[in-house]
């Protein structure tokens, strides 16, 4: 068994509310939402992070994407518009080390970046 969190929910170990998958991709809420609409996509194999997806399988990290702009149509975002946000790193404040995107929405978003 994996202590990787986000592999073990990908495994179904852990719930989650899944609000769309392909054999590849899996999207889910997050568990203490930012925004209005939170959803995490992640790939499905494991990764550390984006630039390491990106490095090892871009076909993949490009499906990562698709399903976040597919999320945020689903989720009414097209006009609104939404954030997808990769955290890396400790500077980042990354906390689950499987490559995510965050998709964000449903309000102004404010400052790309805080203080
Ligand atoms: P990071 O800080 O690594 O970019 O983002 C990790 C995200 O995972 C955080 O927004 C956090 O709320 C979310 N998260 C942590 N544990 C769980 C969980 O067990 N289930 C879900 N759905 N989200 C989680
Ligand atoms: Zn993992």
């Amino acid at each position: 068994m994996t202590d990787c969190l986000f592999c073990r929910i990908v495994a179904g170990e852990i719930p989650s509310t899944r609000v769309h998958e392909t054999d590849d991709v899996l999207a889910f809420r997050d568990i203490n939402p930012k925004a209005p609409v939170h959803v995490l996509v992640i790939p499905k194999a494991h990764h550390d992070d984006v630039a390491a997806m990106a490095a090892a399988d871009p076909g993949l990290a490009g499906a990562v994407l698709a399903v976040a702009g597919a999320v945020a149509a689903a989720e009414g975002l097209a006009e609104s518009g939404f954030r997808v946000l990769f955290n890396t790193g400790p500077d980042s404040g990354m906390e689950v080390a499987h490559a995510h995107a965050h998709v964000l929405g449903g309000r102004p978003l404010g400052a790309m970046v805080g203080r």
